[in-house]
C-alpha cells in the first residue's frame, strides 16, 4: 500500500520547517517542460549557522543513543521509503526528469542504504591491544566523528544523499546536508520522513539556496568536522581548499569518465544491451555512466548494428510517460553543453551515425536526441570531459594494450567496464585500469554493501560498505594501567 507524502516545502532545522531569512525563493522546474513543481526558500549563510547549530545542540543525545537503537531507527526509514515508493517516484521524475521505473529503482536503492547502515550500527565494535609492560591495556574505540556536512548533486537527489546519510547517522553523527537547489524535495522528504521514523529533532537538517554562501559558511564552522561531497571536480577543489582552514575530514565524489571496453571475444548481445542500460539511465547524466565505448575494431562493424537496432527502439519523452525510456536533461544548460562537445566532436572528425527524432509535442530546449558517433578520438572535449547526456562516443581500438592505454589515458578515476567471453582476461585488464571500481560483463556493480568511490581527480573516500561508515567514524586509543604503582 502506498502512503501519501506531505512534506513542506521549505528548510527544516531544528525538527521545524522555516523560511529562508531573506525572504528569498526558489521555483523548482518540471525538467520536461519547464513548468513549476514547487515553490521552496532560497536559504544562505544565516540558515546554514542554524542548521549546525541544531545539529550540534542534538549531536551529545544521538551520539549517546545506544547503536542498535539507531539502528532501528535507520530500519523504520527504510521502512517508511518503501512504503512511500510511488509518490516519492513520481515527484522525484517531476523535480528530476528521469523515467519513473527509474525513479522507483531509485526509491529502492536509496532505502537499500538506509537498511544497510541499520545492520552496520550495530557492527561498531573496537578491541584490546595488550600492551609489552604487564598490567597496560590499549583499548580502540570507534567514535563518531561529530557534526558532518553532506553536499549532494541532482543527479540521484534520493539516493546520493542516502549513502551519506545512512552511514552517518549509523555511526551517530548529526548532519547538515545541502542537496541541489535544482533537486531539494527529495532531502525534505527523506528528512520528514525520518522525523517519522523516530529521528530526534536536529540530527538531520536540510539547508539549499544560495550553494556558495552555505558552502563557504559550513567550511568556516569550527564545529563542522567533517565534509561528504558528490558533485563535480571544480566544486569538490573549491570545498577541500575552503575545508583546509578548519582541517576538515574530507569525501569527495567527483566526476567521471568511464571507459565502456567490448573486447571481440565478447557476447556482443550481452554488451550491447548493457550498454544501452548504463548509458541511457538518467539520459547519461551519471557519474559512473560510460563516457567513451572503446570497441575492438574487428567487431565495430557488427557493434555499431546492434547498438543502432537499440537506438532506434528508445522511447524518448516526460519521464512520467508510460514505457519512455529517456527523459529529458536537467536543464537548458545541459542541453546546451551537450550541442557543443557533439559539434565540436563532428568538426573535429567524429562521424555522426544516427541521431533520433524528437517527438514534435517534445520541447527541445529540454530534450537531447540520442546520438550514436563513431570515429571518435582521445583529444576532443567528448573524449576528455562529462558528456552528461544521452550521447554514445565511440573509439576503435586494435589490441588490448590499446584499449588499456586509452582507457587510463584520462585525468579522472571512477568507474571502468569491460567486456569479454573470456572472465580471467577481463579481469586481469580490469586490475590494470585506473578506477575506484570496474565492472567485468557487469553494467552496475554498485549496492549498498560495496564501498565505492573514486582515484585520481574522481576523488577519494568511499560509500556504501563497510569502508562508508568508517568515513564518519573516528579512531580513539584509551590506554590504562591497571598494575599497581611500585613502591
Ligand atoms: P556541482 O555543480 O558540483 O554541484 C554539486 C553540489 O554542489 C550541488 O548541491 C551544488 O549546489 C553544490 N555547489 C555548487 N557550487 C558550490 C559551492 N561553491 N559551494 C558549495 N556547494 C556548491 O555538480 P553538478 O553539476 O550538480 O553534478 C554533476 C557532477 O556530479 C558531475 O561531475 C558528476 O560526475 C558528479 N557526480 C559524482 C558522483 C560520484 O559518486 N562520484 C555521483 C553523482 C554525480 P546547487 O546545485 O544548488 O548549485
Amino acid at each position: 500500500m502506498s502512503e501519501s507524502l506531505e512534506f513542506p516545502c521549505r528548510l527544516h532545522i531544528a525538527g521545524g520547517w522555516v523560511n529562508a531569512a531573506s525572504g528569498r525563493t526558489l521555483s523548482i522546474l518540471n525538467p520536461a517542460d519547464h513548468g513549476e513543481v514547487a515553490s521552496v526558500p532560497c536559504g544562505g549563510a544565516d540558515e546554514a549557522s542554524a542548521a549546525v547549530a541544531a545539529a550540534t545542540q542534538a549531536l551529545p543525545g544521538w551520539r549517546a543513543t545506544p547503536a542498535p537503537a539507531r539502528g532501528d531507527c535507520l530500519r523504520r526509514l527504510h521502512d517508511l521509503l518503501i512504503a512511500h515508493r510511488e509518490p516519492l517516484a513520481s515527484l522525484l521524475t517531476l523535480e528530476q526528469g528521469k523515467p519513473l521505473p527509474q525513479a522507483r529503482a531509485e526509491v529502492d536503492y536509496a532505502a537499500s542504504f538506509y537498511l544497510w547502515y541499520a545492520e552496520e550500527a550495530r557492527r561498531i565494535c573496537g578491541f584490546t591491544i595488550p600492551h609489552r609492560e604487564a598490567g597496560k591495556t590499549a583499548m580502540v574505540e570507534y567514535q563518531p566523528v561529530g557534526v558532518i556536512a553532506a553536499i549532494t548533486p541532482w543527479n540521484f537527489p534520493l539516493a546520493m544523499g542516502a549513502k551519506k546519510i545512512a552511514a552517518a547517522l549509523a555511526a551517530g553523527c548529526t548532519a547538515v546536508w545541502k542537496p541541489s537547489e535544482e533537486t531539494p524535495l527529495m532531502a525534505l522528504a527523506t528528512a520528514w520522513l525520518a522525523a517519522r521514523a523516530g529521528l530526534p529533532a536536529g540530527v538531520l537538517n536540510v539547508v539549499f539556496g544560495d550553494a556558495a554562501a552555505i558552502g563557504e559558511r559550513w567550511m568556516e564552522e569550527a564545529a563542522v568536522l567533517a565534509l561528504s561531497f558528490t558533485g563535480s571536480t571544480r566544486t569538490g577543489l573549491l570545498l577541500l581548499r575552503q575545508a583546509a582552514a578548519t582541517l576538515k575530514r574530507v569525501q569527495l565524489e567527483l566526476g567521471g569518465n568511464a571507459p565502456f571496453i567490448v573486447l571481440e571475444d565478447a557476447d556482443l548481445d550481452l554488451a550491447s544491451e548493457d550498454f544501452m542500460k548504463l548509458k541511457f539511465l538518467v539520459s547519461g547524466q551519471v557519474c559512473v555512466t560510460a563516457n567513451r565505448l572503446l570497441v575492438q575494431r574487428r567487431i565495430e562493424e557488427e557493434f555499431t548494428h546492434r547498438l543502432t537496432e537499440r537506438l532506434r527502439a528508445l522511447r524518448i519523452g516526460p519521464g512520467l510517460e508510460e514505457g519512455v525510456e529517456v527523459g529529458p536533461l536537467i536543464n537548458e544548460a545541459g542541453v546546451k553543453k551537450v550541442e557543443s562537445l557533439v559539434e565540436d566532436a563532428c568538426r573535429s572528425g567524429a562521424r555522426l551515425l544516427y541521431s533520433a527524432d524528437l517527438p514534435p509535442a517534445l520541447d527541445r530546449s529540454c530534450f537531447y536526441p540520442p546520438t550514436l558517433l563513431a570515429g571518435v578520438n582521445q583529444n576532443q572535449r567528448i573524449a576528455r570531459e562529462e558528456i552528461f547526456g544521452p550521447v554514445v562516443a565511440m573509439q576503435a581500438f586494435a589490441s588490448e594494450e590499446e584499449a588499456l592505454t586509452r582507457a587510463n589515458d584520462t585525468e579522472y578515476g571512477l568507474a571502468a567496464y569491460v567486456y569479454s567471453r573470456d572472465v580471467e582476461r577481463a579481469t586481469e585488464l580490469a586490475r590494470r585500469i585506473e578506477a575506484g571500481i570496474v565492472g567485468v560483463n557487469d553494467p552496475r556493480p554498485l549496492r549498498a554493501e560495496v564501498p565505492f568511490g573514486g582515484i585520481k581527480m574522481s576523488g577519494f573516500g568511499r560509500e556504501g560498505g563497510r569502508e562508508g561508515l568508517m568515513e564518519f567514524l573516528e579512531c580513539r586509543v584509551i590506554g590504562v594501567r591497571r598494575a599497581p604503582r611500585a613502591k
